[in-house]
């Protein structure tokens, strides 16, 4: 699933709630958000829930990325995941 962010730019998340800077980091770091993923078993494989980087915090999506510093969810991915 791809989101539009104007009629010229695409990428793979959600805008909303993240200012224009952590979506440029976000971007820059492949990350990846699929809603349809937030059903999966996300204590398996490369989500943000199994990231030693990833935080609950009071932002727009209920967590922080301590790596890339943005509000990412656990059921997203990136280029940066390390494991807990
Ligand atoms: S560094 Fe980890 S917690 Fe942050 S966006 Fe990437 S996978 Fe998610």
């Amino acid at each position: 699933m791809r989101y539009v962010e104007d009629s010229e730019t695409y990428h793979d998340f959600p805008g909303e709630g993240r200012t224009a800077e952590e979506v440029k980091r976000a971007k820059s770091a492949g990350y990846v958000e699929i809603e349809d993923y937030s059903e999966s078993d996300l204590n398996k494989g490369y989500f943000c829930q199994t990231c030693e980087y990833f935080t609950k915090a009071k932002t727009s999506t209920g967590f922080w990325c301590n790596k890339v510093k943005f509000p990412d969810r656990p059921y997203g991915c990136c280029n940066k995941w390390d494991r807990k």
